[in-house]
Order: structure tokens, then C-alpha cells, then sequence
């Protein structure tokens, strides 16, 4: 890859001090990390994942359960006892053979949905225009440049799904329901494989100055070697996260609609899951650059934790209740299908205030008004791995007064709101709300150790200013 030099001063908003070079194209400058921060990163990163144990094993089990889940919403009815009988009955080896085996591989028709639909999102990213956009620095010192064309995308990939099925009739939606076991046993193996040769990239030919080992073959598998690895110009965790796995969430939820209205009919229960996760997914594309400044992108590397996580994790566990749903066409009525839509849309528009909230703050330099006010921040210093000394700013009023990752509640909200309408008949479409509560939970008391680490004494003081981590006057 080459790389050629763009010095651009100051950075006006956070991150002020900031020397960067790029070849527009997405390259990077400057860093220098050495491989004992690496190492210490891994270190810290491991040791908040749990215990050294833990990663492997999430490695070793969630693959499976990914399968196992989406195998018994499919063919089990979405009940867990028949899940435990079947256990009980066939043994585990029983259930390996019946849930997983027959899709280890996929097929034929599910590598025809796959291939075609990660080509044209490759193509989207490549062609379709965007202005050029930075993301934040890295710990050595680099920034990375992307093409913002993510809503663009969005909704030319919703047009050619729709002009694809419905006008040249090419595929049909529901087919891909009928396919989705083989789909997820697909991508299951594809990514698994596809974390090796992202290690191995790592280490022979790193994108990067973020790169390193954590001595631990098995630990670099789990969390990746790269911070932001390109492959001839393309971004992979761009692709991974946004243009594959949340792409291709509001695709599956539409094939899920159409196998129920082949079936039963569209019930509202499904329009109303539908319709708050279309919205928030359209909000997530309008805010791509927002994401591209969170902790997926800046903290964690590309191994399996966000790339096997973004292309096996979202397509099966963050729509399972909407898979539920499709062979269970549960009428709301229209006073409770109207309460629970807005109970989501209102979380889904909280959420994406609070992170608008802390960009604009951050890129107007603290020059702007937060409910109606100028914003109270704290100007909190630190430096990167270089030995540069670099400054960000904290808001510490609006929503990130009111607790320091307030915005994980409307997530929460909203996570609930779509999974509301499968009812109670089975707990199998709330285990996305149950992870996501112990997923973000985790991810605020990580953050608040990178920060305290990061910022120390200015943190102290917006912790003193905002005690609570997530819920005010409780935790
Ligand atoms: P956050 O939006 O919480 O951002 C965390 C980073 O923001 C910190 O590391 C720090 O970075 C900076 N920061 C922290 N406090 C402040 C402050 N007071 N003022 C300014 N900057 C601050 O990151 P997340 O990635 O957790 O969340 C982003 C969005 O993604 C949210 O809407 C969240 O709900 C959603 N999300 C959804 C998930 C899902 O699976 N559905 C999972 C995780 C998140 P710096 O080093 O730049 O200072």
C-alpha cells in the first residue's frame, strides 16, 4: 500500500494537537507502537475480558451457541424445552449432529445469497461517493481516513434488495428464510477462517503501526493484531461491522417479514419489530462516522471478538426475535402496537441524541449550545504511545451529565421494544436484550478504565462531576 503525506496542522476538534498524513484513501502516519504497549494493551484488554480463559472459550463456544440458537428458534419452535429434551435424548453430540453439522459448511443456495450480496457491498464501498472523513487518532499516533457512504449504501442496498426480489423477481426473500441454517453455518465457517488469515496479515503484513502481538497465539485470534487493517484500499472492520453485519440485518429482517407473510399473513406484532429496527438501523447509517469514533473502532482490534462477533453474531443473535417471530404472527392490536413503536422510536432518538450530543461538542470545539446551553466540559490531556501530548474534550452536561454512558438505556429501551412483540411464550427472543445489558454493562466499566487510564486526573473530575456510570443515583 502506499502512502503519500497530507500535514494537517491542528485538528479542530478533539485531538487538538494532531499531525496526520494520508493518501486520501484511507492511510495512516506517524505511529511509532511499540510492541511492549501492544503487549500491555493485550494484557489490560484480557484481563477485563475476565481471565485469560475466557477468551478462548468464548471462541470455542459461541459458534456453537450461534447455531444452537438460531436451530432450535427454526426448527424447535423457538422452545428451549425442546432444546433440553433433545439434549437429553440424543446427548450433546446428538445435538452437534443435528443442529450444526447438516450446515456446517452451508450450501450451494446459501453461498449464492453470500458471495453476490459481500461483492456488491465491497463494490458500494469502492464506487459510491462520500466525503472523505478522519477518524479519531489512534494510540500510535495515526489517523485513519474513511469515505463516508454509508447511508448512501443503505439505501441502495435496500433498493436493489427490493428492485431484485420484487421487480426482475430474481430471488425470493423468503427463500432466504428457508436457507438461513446453511446462511449462519456459512458464515460461521468463513469467518473462523477468516480470523486466521486476519492474524496472519497482522503479523506478515501489517496496514499499520497499530499492530502487535500479544505473544499468545490463541489470545491474538480472539482480539486481533490490527487496529485498522486495509486490504487494497479496503477498510476491514468498515466492511465487517457496518457493511456486512449491520448491513445485512435489516436484509434478513425483511426475509423473515416475507416468510411470514407467505405463511399467515403480516402481522403487526412483526411490522411493529420491523419497523423500530429499520430505524434504528437508518439512524446507525446516518451516524457511521459517529461509530467509526466509538470503542469498536478505536480500542478493539479485528480478530474474532468484532469481526466473527459482526458477520456470525449480528446476523443470528441480534435478529432472533424478529426470527421468532416469523412462525409466530402474534396480534399486538393497535393500542399496544402503538405504545410499544413508541416506546422504541423515543429510545432509538434519546440514543442517538446522546451520541449526536458528544460529537458535537467534539467538533465544534465546545462552541455549541446542549439543551438550550453552552456545554459544560472538561478540557482532560493525555498522551499517545509516541509521547505526544494531545487533548480532548469531555462533556459533562446534557445527557453525559446525567450519567457517563446514559445512552446504553434507550439502547436498552429500544433492544427491548422490538423484542416486545413475540410476548412471553419463550424467553429465546429476549437472550438478545440479556446480552446486550451484560455486554453494555461490561463496556462501561472497560471504558471507564481506558479513560481513567487515558485521561487520569481529568477523569477523576468528570467522574466527580458525573458519579454514575449508567443508571443515575444506582450504578
Ligand atoms: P461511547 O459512545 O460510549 O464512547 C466511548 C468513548 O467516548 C470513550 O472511550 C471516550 O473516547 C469518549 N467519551 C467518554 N465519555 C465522554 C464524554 N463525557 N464526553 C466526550 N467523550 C467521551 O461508545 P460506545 O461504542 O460504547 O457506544 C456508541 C454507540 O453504539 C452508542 O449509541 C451505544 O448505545 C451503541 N452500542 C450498541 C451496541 C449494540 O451491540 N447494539 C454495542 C455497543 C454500543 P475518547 O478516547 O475519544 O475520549
Amino acid at each position: 500500500m502506499k502512502r503519500a503525506t497530507e500535514k494537517s496542522g491542528k485538528e479542530n476538534c478533539h485531538d487538538h494537537e494532531t499531525k496526520n498524513t494520508s493518501n486520501g484513501t484511507g492511510q495512516y502516519v506517524n505511529g511509532k507502537q511499540s510492541t511492549k504497549s501492544i503487549i500491555e494493551d493485550a494484557k489490560k484488554f484480557s484481563y477485563t475480558q475476565g481471565a485469560a480463559v475466557i477468551p478462548p472459550l468464548l471462541v470455542f463456544l459461541c459458534p456453537a451457541f450461534a447455531m444452537v440458537l438460531s436451530y432450535t428458534i427454526v426448527k424447535l419452535n423457538g422452545s428451549p424445552y425442546a432444546l433440553f429434551a433433545m439434549v437429553k435424548s440424543n446427548g450433546w453430540i446428538g445435538l452437534f449432529q443435528n443442529a450444526w453439522l447438516p450446515y456446517i459448511f452451508g450450501s450451494k443456495v446459501a453461498w449464492c445469497y453470500i458471495l453476490p450480496y459481500a461483492a456488491f457491498q465491497l463494490i458500494l464501498m469502492r464506487i459510491l461517493p462520500g466525503k472523505e472523513t478522519k477518524g479519531p487518532i489512534t494510540p500510535a499516533g495515526n489517523v485513519p481516513i474513511y469515505k463516508a457512504n454509508g447511508l448512501l449504501s443503505y439505501f441502495v442496498t435496500l433498493a436493489a434488495f427490493f428492485g431484485c426480489a420484487y421487480g426482475l423477481n430474481l430471488f425470493d426473500p423468503a427463500d432466504i428464510y428457508d436457507h438461513y441454517l446453511e446462511i449462519i453455518g456459512a458464515m460461521n465457517v468463513v469467518s473462523l477462517v477468516f480470523c486466521a488469515l486476519l492474524i496472519a496479515k497482522g503479523r506478515i503484513l501489517p496496514s499499520s503501526t497499530d499492530n502487535g502481538t500479544s505473544g499468545s497465539v490463541l489470545f491474538d485470534y480472539y482480539w486481533g493484531t490490527e487496529l485498522y487493517p486495509r486490504v487494497l484500499g479496503w477498510d476491514i472492520k468498515m466492511f465487517t461491522n457496518c457493511r456486512f453485519g449491520m448491513m445485512g440485518w435489516p436484509l434478513l429482517l425483511l426475509c423473515y417479514a416475507a416468510k411470514q407473510h407467505q405463511l399467515y399473513g403480516l402481522s403487526d406484532s412483526m411490522l411493529v419489530s420491523v419497523g423500530i429496527q429499520l430505524i434504528y438501523i437508518t439512524k446507525f447509517f446516518h451516524w457511521e462516522m459517529g461509530y467509526m469514533k466509538t470503542l469498536d473502532i478505536m480500542h478493539d482490534r479485528a480478530g474474532f471478538y468484532l469481526c466473527w462477533g459482526c458477520l456470525v453474531w449480528i446476523p443470528s443473535v441480534y435478529t432472533s426475535h424478529t426470527l421468532y417471530l416469523t412462525n409466530h404472527p402474534n396480534q399486538l392490536g393497535l393500542p399496544l402496537a402503538i405504545a410499544i413503536f413508541t416506546i422504541g422510536i423515543i429510545s432509538v432518538l434519546i440514543n442517538y441524541d446522546a451520541d449526536r450530543q458528544k460529537e458535537i461538542v467534539r467538533n465544534t470545539n465546545g462552541n455549541c449550545t446542549i439543551w438550550g446551553r453552552k456545554p459544560v466540559t472538561i478540557l482532560a490531556s493525555y498522551r499517545t504511545t509516541t509521547g505526544e501530548k494531545k487533548t480532548s474534550l469531555l462533556l459533562a452536561s446534557g445527557w453525559w451529565g446525567v450519567s457517563r454512558h446514559f445512552h446504553y438505556i434507550p439502547e436498552l429501551m429500544a433492544a427491548l421494544a422490538w423484542s416486545l412483540p413475540a410476548l412471553f411464550n419463550s424467553g429465546l427472543p429476549y437472550f438478545y436484550f440479556v446480552f446486550l445489558t451484560i455486554l453494555l454493562t461490561h463496556r462501561a466499566i472497560r471504558d471507564d478504565g481506558r479513560c481513567r487510564e487515558k485521561y487520569g486526573k481529568h477523569w477523576e473530575e468528570y467522574c466527580k462531576q458525573v458519579p454514575k456510570k449508567i443508571v443515575p443515583f444506582l450504578f
